[in-house]
Protein backbone atom coordinates (compact mmCIF):
# COMPACT_ATOMS: atom_id res chain seq x y z
CA UNK A 1 0.00 0.00 0.00
CA UNK A 2 1.10 3.08 -0.84
CA UNK A 3 0.25 6.49 1.12
CA UNK A 4 2.78 8.39 -0.75
CA UNK A 5 3.15 10.78 2.28
CA UNK A 6 6.96 12.50 3.47
CA UNK A 7 9.08 10.28 5.04
CA UNK A 8 10.70 10.99 8.40
CA UNK A 9 14.06 10.97 8.36
CA UNK A 10 14.90 8.78 10.84
CA UNK A 11 12.47 6.13 11.08
CA UNK A 12 12.26 6.22 7.52
CA UNK A 13 8.47 5.76 7.84
CA UNK A 14 5.90 7.94 5.73
CA UNK A 15 5.46 11.12 8.79
CA UNK A 16 1.44 9.06 9.78
CA UNK A 17 3.45 6.41 11.14
CA UNK A 18 6.24 7.81 12.57
CA UNK A 19 6.48 7.91 16.22
CA UNK A 20 10.07 8.84 16.91
CA UNK A 21 8.44 11.56 18.97
CA UNK A 22 6.71 9.06 22.04
CA UNK A 23 9.86 6.65 22.06
CA UNK A 24 11.89 7.14 24.95
CA UNK A 25 14.48 3.90 24.82
CA UNK A 26 14.33 1.21 27.59
CA UNK A 27 17.52 0.29 29.24
CA UNK A 28 18.45 -3.72 28.94
CA UNK A 29 20.56 -6.29 30.09
CA UNK A 30 21.22 -7.91 27.09
CA UNK A 31 21.59 -6.36 23.88
CA UNK A 32 19.77 -6.90 20.12
CA UNK A 33 21.24 -6.61 16.87
CA UNK A 34 18.62 -7.04 14.26
CA UNK A 35 20.08 -8.21 10.85
CA UNK A 36 17.65 -6.52 8.09
CA UNK A 37 17.52 -8.01 4.44
CA UNK A 38 17.50 -5.01 2.18
CA UNK A 39 14.67 -6.11 0.41
CA UNK A 40 12.37 -5.67 3.77
CA UNK A 41 9.75 -3.88 1.98
CA UNK A 42 7.34 -2.98 4.22
CA UNK A 43 7.55 0.82 5.22
CA UNK A 44 4.64 0.96 7.14
CA UNK A 45 4.11 -1.86 9.31
CA UNK A 46 7.79 -2.68 9.97
CA UNK A 47 8.80 -2.74 13.18
CA UNK A 48 12.96 -3.28 12.77
CA UNK A 49 13.53 0.39 13.24
CA UNK A 50 10.95 0.51 15.93
CA UNK A 51 12.14 -1.92 18.30
CA UNK A 52 15.91 -0.50 17.22
CA UNK A 53 14.64 2.85 18.45
CA UNK A 54 13.53 1.42 21.47
CA UNK A 55 16.25 -0.28 22.69
CA UNK A 56 19.01 1.01 24.13
CA UNK A 57 21.36 -1.58 23.67
CA UNK A 58 20.61 -2.49 19.97
CA UNK A 59 21.71 -2.29 16.67
CA UNK A 60 19.80 -2.23 13.24
CA UNK A 61 22.05 -3.16 10.49
CA UNK A 62 20.98 -3.48 6.45
CA UNK A 63 22.86 -5.87 4.24
CA UNK A 64 23.15 -9.14 3.39
CA UNK A 65 26.00 -10.46 4.61
CA UNK A 66 29.11 -9.54 7.18
CA UNK A 67 32.03 -11.12 7.50
CA UNK A 68 32.18 -11.56 11.62
CA UNK A 69 29.84 -11.20 14.84
CA UNK A 70 32.04 -7.90 15.14
CA UNK A 71 31.59 -6.58 11.50
CA UNK A 72 28.01 -6.93 12.04
CA UNK A 73 27.70 -5.51 15.47
CA UNK A 74 29.86 -2.94 14.84
CA UNK A 75 32.26 -3.78 17.83
CA UNK A 76 34.17 -6.32 19.14
CA UNK A 77 31.91 -9.43 20.73
CA UNK A 78 32.58 -12.45 21.86
CA UNK A 79 30.88 -15.35 19.57
CA UNK A 80 30.19 -17.70 22.27
CA UNK A 81 28.30 -15.23 24.21
CA UNK A 82 25.95 -14.35 21.61
CA UNK A 83 22.70 -16.50 20.21
CA UNK A 84 20.72 -15.95 16.99
CA UNK A 85 17.28 -16.50 16.92
CA UNK A 86 17.13 -19.80 14.47
CA UNK A 87 14.24 -20.80 11.79
CA UNK A 88 14.38 -24.12 12.55
CA UNK A 89 11.12 -25.92 11.98
CA UNK A 90 11.03 -27.01 15.96
CA UNK A 91 12.50 -28.70 18.28
CA UNK A 92 13.12 -32.35 18.50
CA UNK A 93 13.69 -34.79 21.76
CA UNK A 94 15.72 -37.45 21.56
CA UNK A 95 13.10 -39.40 20.06
CA UNK A 96 12.84 -37.43 17.54
CA UNK A 97 9.20 -36.03 18.19
CA UNK A 98 9.29 -32.40 18.41
CA UNK A 99 8.74 -30.65 22.31
CA UNK A 100 7.29 -27.88 23.86
CA UNK A 101 9.27 -26.55 25.99
CA UNK A 102 9.79 -22.31 27.56
CA UNK A 103 9.01 -19.80 24.92
CA UNK A 104 12.63 -19.36 24.14
CA UNK A 105 14.35 -22.58 23.79
CA UNK A 106 17.93 -22.96 23.24
CA UNK A 107 18.94 -25.79 21.05
CA UNK A 108 21.76 -27.68 19.91
CA UNK A 109 23.17 -27.71 16.20
CA UNK A 110 21.13 -31.08 16.25
CA UNK A 111 18.03 -28.95 17.29
CA UNK A 112 17.97 -30.78 20.68
CA UNK A 113 16.71 -28.87 23.59
CA UNK A 114 20.01 -27.43 26.10
CA UNK A 115 19.96 -25.19 29.00
CA UNK A 116 20.07 -21.03 28.20
CA UNK A 117 24.13 -20.52 28.28
CA UNK A 118 24.92 -18.87 31.61
CA UNK A 119 27.04 -15.81 29.91
CA UNK A 120 24.73 -14.14 27.47
CA UNK A 121 25.82 -10.48 25.80
CA UNK A 122 23.27 -10.51 22.98
CA UNK A 123 20.50 -12.36 20.39
CA UNK A 124 20.65 -11.68 17.05
CA UNK A 125 17.09 -11.30 15.16
CA UNK A 126 16.85 -11.72 11.58
CA UNK A 127 14.15 -9.32 9.86
CA UNK A 128 12.75 -9.69 6.60
CA UNK A 129 10.08 -12.31 5.10
CA UNK A 130 10.68 -16.13 5.76
CA UNK A 131 12.65 -16.65 2.46
CA UNK A 132 14.67 -13.39 2.79
CA UNK A 133 15.50 -14.81 6.46
CA UNK A 134 16.72 -18.11 5.14
CA UNK A 135 18.97 -15.74 2.36
CA UNK A 136 20.74 -14.01 5.74
CA UNK A 137 21.54 -17.38 7.25
CA UNK A 138 22.97 -18.85 4.66
CA UNK A 139 25.34 -16.24 3.72
CA UNK A 140 26.11 -15.38 7.22
CA UNK A 141 28.31 -18.54 8.19
CA UNK A 142 29.22 -17.18 11.42
CA UNK A 143 25.64 -17.29 12.92
CA UNK A 144 26.88 -21.19 13.43
CA UNK A 145 29.31 -20.06 15.48
CA UNK A 146 26.72 -18.74 17.98
CA UNK A 147 24.25 -19.99 20.38
CA UNK A 148 20.37 -21.17 18.58
CA UNK A 149 17.15 -20.16 19.86
CA UNK A 150 13.91 -21.09 18.76
CA UNK A 151 10.90 -19.06 20.12
CA UNK A 152 7.62 -20.32 20.24
CA UNK A 153 5.36 -17.85 20.86
CA UNK A 154 3.42 -17.22 23.92
CA UNK A 155 1.03 -14.75 22.34
CA UNK A 156 -0.67 -13.81 19.08
CA UNK A 157 0.39 -11.35 17.16
CA UNK A 158 -1.09 -7.93 17.24
CA UNK A 159 -1.02 -8.11 13.08
CA UNK A 160 -4.17 -9.91 13.25
CA UNK A 161 -5.67 -9.71 10.13
CA UNK A 162 -3.69 -7.26 8.81
CA UNK A 163 -1.29 -8.93 7.05
CA UNK A 164 -0.62 -12.08 5.94
CA UNK A 165 2.00 -13.93 7.77
CA UNK A 166 3.54 -17.79 6.27
CA UNK A 167 2.50 -18.61 9.37
CA UNK A 168 -0.07 -18.45 12.11
CA UNK A 169 2.37 -18.62 14.71
CA UNK A 170 4.38 -15.80 13.11
CA UNK A 171 5.14 -12.41 14.88
CA UNK A 172 5.93 -8.66 14.18
CA UNK A 173 10.04 -8.20 14.94
CA UNK A 174 9.29 -6.28 17.34
CA UNK A 175 6.72 -8.72 19.22
CA UNK A 176 9.67 -11.23 18.76
CA UNK A 177 12.21 -9.25 20.24
CA UNK A 178 9.58 -8.59 23.29
CA UNK A 179 9.27 -12.33 23.82
CA UNK A 180 13.10 -13.14 23.59
CA UNK A 181 13.74 -10.64 26.06
CA UNK A 182 11.40 -11.28 28.11
CA UNK A 183 12.38 -14.92 28.08
CA UNK A 184 15.87 -13.84 29.24
CA UNK A 185 14.64 -12.10 31.85
CA UNK A 186 13.84 -9.06 31.16
CA UNK A 187 11.31 -7.14 33.50
CA UNK A 188 7.75 -7.36 31.95
CA UNK A 189 7.96 -3.28 31.08
CA UNK A 190 10.49 -3.95 28.53
CA UNK A 191 7.54 -6.19 26.49
CA UNK A 192 4.61 -4.06 27.34
CA UNK A 193 6.77 -1.06 25.97
CA UNK A 194 7.46 -2.70 22.93
CA UNK A 195 3.63 -4.11 22.22
CA UNK A 196 2.58 -0.95 23.36
CA UNK A 197 4.12 1.04 20.68
CA UNK A 198 3.74 -1.94 17.71
CA UNK A 199 0.14 -0.86 19.24
CA UNK A 200 0.08 2.59 18.24
CA UNK A 201 2.09 1.87 15.15
CA UNK A 202 -1.05 -0.40 13.77
CA UNK A 203 -3.33 1.72 15.41
CA UNK A 204 -1.78 4.35 12.54
CA UNK A 205 -2.35 2.48 10.11
CA UNK A 206 -5.89 1.54 10.91
CA UNK A 207 -6.81 5.61 11.41
CA UNK A 208 -4.70 6.20 8.15
CA UNK A 209 -6.30 3.32 6.35
CA UNK A 210 -9.88 4.48 6.95
CA UNK A 211 -8.90 8.14 6.14
CA UNK A 212 -8.63 7.47 2.73
CA UNK A 213 -11.37 5.03 2.26
CA UNK A 214 -8.81 1.97 1.87
CA UNK A 215 -9.50 -2.14 3.73
CA UNK A 216 -7.28 -3.78 1.50
CA UNK A 217 -4.74 -6.47 3.67
CA UNK A 218 -1.26 -6.16 3.31
CA UNK A 219 0.89 -9.13 2.09
ZN1 LIG B 1 10.15 8.83 12.60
Amino acid sequence: MNFNSAQCPKCKKPLDFCLCTLIRPMSTQHYVLILQHPQEPDKELGTATLAQQALEKATLKVGLSWPNLKAALGRPATPSEWAVLYLGSGIKREDGKKTAGQPLQFVSKKSLPIPTPKKLEGIIVLDGTWSQAKALWWRNPWLLKLHRAILTPTQTSLYKNLRKEPRPECLSTIETIAECLTTLGEPPEVDRYLRNLFQQLLDRYRTRGKSIGSTAAIT
